[in-house]
């Protein structure tokens, strides 16, 4: 009887624990994945609203582990923040994104690859070091290096994330804002930082076509990145009414499932070639 009573107790405990060794284990298996193998890096491509052309595509990591199966960058980035193994991510998605980008050189020329920084990854000056070497690594080549950026560096150390921006921009790097307007976006810090593009948040533009409160959001984003003289890419677009409303509304470029979903080197490479017959 003692032990029945305990049961619910028990599952419930579990329950905690089950979530706790989760992360636990997550954080664990990511401390050695460059070393175990499981990660690889999907491209998104991203298209021009008015003349339809692949101006891009958005490097996204996956990792399938052997113990815990497909875990989405959602789950594992933010644990990689947390406890610093971010960095040998970042590295290894620079190294596979250059190795990847002289295979695509020989079928294709793409214009860029955008790659993902998170805000550690920014306020390190050995990362941007080796930033700054990969661009001079490719610098004769088609296809040009960009960064994906959020504010969320800006809020921990503001004066070094500008003072590293601004070697990015002058060594030729591209520059997006990325997730605008999820975070602590604000106007004034856009207006200090070389930033050539500003990514409207999926968020906003997911329901675009019956949320007239995304669309409002959105339609003045665009006319204030336009201000700003930005570039403005808008993420999350699934639908044709959505692309169309962009357009209209001067959006520069959409990415997003109506176009295409991220998916590995080989197959871009056959979609890029079919796309463009
Ligand atoms: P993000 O940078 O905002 O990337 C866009 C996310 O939206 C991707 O999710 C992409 O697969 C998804 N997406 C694109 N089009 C659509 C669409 O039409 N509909 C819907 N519902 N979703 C769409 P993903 O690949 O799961 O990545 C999630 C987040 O993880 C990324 O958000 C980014 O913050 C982070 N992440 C992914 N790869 C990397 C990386 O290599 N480094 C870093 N630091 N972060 C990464
Ligand atoms: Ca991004
Ligand atoms: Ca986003
Ligand atoms: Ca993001």
């Amino acid at each position: 009887q003692a032990r029945l009573r305990n049961i619910p107790a028990f599952t419930y405990q579990s329950g905690l624990d089950e979530q706790y060794l989760r992360k636990l284990n997550i954080t664990q298996r990511l401390q050695r994945v460059t070393e175990t193998g499981g990660l690889e890096l999907h491209y998104q491509p991203q298209s021009c609203l008015s003349t339809r052309k692949i101006v891009g595509v958005e490097a996204l990591l996956r990792w399938n582990d052997p113990e815990l199966g497909p875990v989405f960058p959602d789950e594992f980035i933010p644990l990689a923040e947390e406890t610093g193994t971010i960095s040998s991510l970042t590295q290894w998605v620079l190294n596979q994104a250059l190795n990847d980008i002289k295979a695509l050189a020989l079928d294709y020329r793409l214009a860029m690859v955008s790659i993902n920084l998170s805000a550690n990854d920014l306020l390190d000056a050995t990362m941007i070091q080796k930033l700054l070497a990969a661009q001079l690594s490719i610098a004769g080549s088609a296809t040009q290096l960009e960064f994906e950026i959020t504010e969320t560096a800006l809020v921990q150390d503001a004066d070094t994330a500008v003072h590293h921006l601004h070697q990015m921009e002058s060594a030729g790097i591209g520059l997006a804002m990325d997730d605008f307007g999820t975070g602590y976006s604000s106007l004034s810090q856009l207006k200090r930082l070389p930033v050539s593009k500003l990514k409207i948040d999926k968020s906003f533009v997911l329901s675009l076509v019956d949320d007239a409160d995304d669309q409002s959001i959105v339609k003045a984003t665009i006319a204030m990145a336009k201000a700003l003289s930005l570039k403005v890419i808008a993420e999350g677009v699934e639908n044709q009414v959505s692309a169309q409303l962009l357009q209209q509304w001067g959006c520069d470029v959409m990415q997003g499932y109506y176009l295409a979903k991220p998916m590995p080197l080989n197959r871009l490479i056959q979609w890029l070639k079919e796309y463009n017959e």
